[in-house]
């Protein structure tokens, strides 16, 4: 079975609100087998919301509407799939009754509007909101000689997730034939999506029941693997056996097959070999040590260190020797060591590291252009030194240096 979601509110189509609840519903789509095919925002029009709604029928087994069930004029999501369906739509007196005791229970009179979110689909089952006024509706028939499940949920998130947990996701499951979804997230470092891509699609392409998606990032590809089957074990071994292939064939470019982060994975490297760490930062500026520190725990492995933004700060807090800046500029090689020694020094830990580099988007001369990051390593048999050419703007190029930093260190862990 796959599913089309239809999110309505003009707020939507603004800058200001974005749809949450399709992300839910896919989720919990996905639980169930059930695959989201295409995901549609329609304003608060009536004229649009029945194009749309005609559209999703033709095309998906699952259609879900939500928002516009509300007691106001731009509320249409009843009218306009009844026009769809081309089915009435009838007022029901239990419906009107319990929105009625709703407002007596807070002493309140229900004013003549709120009548509308009475209006019910023909042959819909009613599905009551718990959280709001306006209940669901649960319609299944023959749309176009095609077997539909259509569902009309409220808007407001908390109502949406609460109706459709407690009653949609059993009465899909009795719908669909038993089926179970296995993933699994492989993240990547420091390697472009299409060398990656040219490397792992010789083996993906070979399982064709496994979907296989690409993310990239900055410093960083995420592959998704997605299997399903009749039973969780199958699903399983299929993406495992695929898992395995593509971890084979990547070797230790990929740090993480479980969803980790990459500072959640340096914290395991440096804790289970009773390491720390010390940073002296100047390009990223605290980015590096706020990625660390974001682990809970890290306080195990990691000792702390400086932002040593300019070069008299380069020498108070991480020794870099004047003349050093001097001879050959705080971007550069000698100034990356020396940062990551001093460091190290200063703060008695086993591992430290020096990022100096031109984030951009000013700054850049030939020579040293934007983008250019020197990362330095240093532990007690000696300093390595990575230089790096990132593109993009300064946040990404910040980024990037962070992750090159981070991935030094896992790789001297490995
Ligand atoms: P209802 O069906 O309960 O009447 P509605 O669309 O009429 O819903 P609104 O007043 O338009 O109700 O929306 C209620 C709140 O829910 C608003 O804050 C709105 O932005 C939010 N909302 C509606 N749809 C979504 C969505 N798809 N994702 C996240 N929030 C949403
Ligand atoms: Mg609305």
């Amino acid at each position: 079975m796959n599913a089309e979601i239809i999110a309505i509110g003009s707020e939507l189509l603004t800058p200001y609100r974005q749809d949450t609840n399709s992300l839910y519903l896919t989720e919990r789509l996905n639980q169930l087998g059930v695959e989201v095919i295409f995901k549609t925002i329609v304003g608060d029009n009536r004229e649009h919301l029945t194009a749309a709604a005609n559209q999703a029928l033709s095309r998906a087994d699952l259609v879900i509407f939500m928002g516009g069930l509300g007691p106001t004029e731009d509320d249409l999501t009843r009218e306009a799939v009844a026009d769809a369906l081309g089915l009435e739509l009838r007022r029901d007196p239990e419906i009107i009754a319990s929105i009625e005791r709703r407002f007596a229970s807070r002493n309140l009179k229900m004013t003549p509007n709120n009548a509308q979110q009475a209006d019910v689909i023909a042959g819909a089952v009613v599905l009551p909101n718990a959280h709001g006024t306006a209940p669901g509706q649960w319609i299944s028939g023959k749309y176009d000689g095609r077997e539909k499940i259509i569902l009309l949920l409220p808007g407001p998130p908390h109502e949406l997730k609460a109706l459709f947990d407690q009653q949609c996701m059993e009465r899909l499951r009795a719908k669909l034939p038993q089926q179970f979804i296995a993933t699994r997230e492989l993240k990547v470092a420091m390697m472009g999506e299409s060398a990656c891509d040219a490397r792992v699609a010789p083996i993906y392409k070979r399982y064709q029941d496994v979907q296989t998606t690409i993310l990239a990032g900055a410093g960083e590809v995420q592959l998704h693997l997605k299997a399903r089957a009749a039973s969780l074990e199958a699903a399983q071994q299929r993406i495992d056996e695929l898992a395995e292939k593509l971890e084979e064939e990547l070797g230790d470019a990929v740090f993480s097959d479980n969803g980790d982060s990459m500072e959640q994975i340096v914290g395991y490297y440096l804790q289970m070999r009773n390491a720390t760490l010390a940073v002296a930062e100047s390009c990223t500026g605290g980015l590096l040590a706020e990625r660390i520190t974001s682990v809970s725990g890290s306080s195990r492995y990691f000792v702390g260190g400086a932002v040593a933004y300019s070069n008299e700060l380069k020498t108070a807090f991480a020794d870099v020797p004047t003349d050093l800046i001097a001879k050959h500029g705080a971007v550069s090689r000698e100034v990356a060591a020396a940062l990551a020694e001093g460091i190290r020094k200063r703060c008695g830990a086993t591992f430290g590291l020096g990022v100096t580099g031109v984030a951009g988007p000013t700054g850049g001369t030939p020579e040293k252009p934007v983008g250019l990051v020197f990362h330095g390593l240093a532990s007690e048999r000696g300093t390595e030194v990575v230089e790096r050419s990132f593109p993009g703007d300064r946040k990404r190029v910040r980024w990037f240096a962070s992750q090159q930093a981070l991935d030094m260190v896992r790789r001297k862990l490995l």
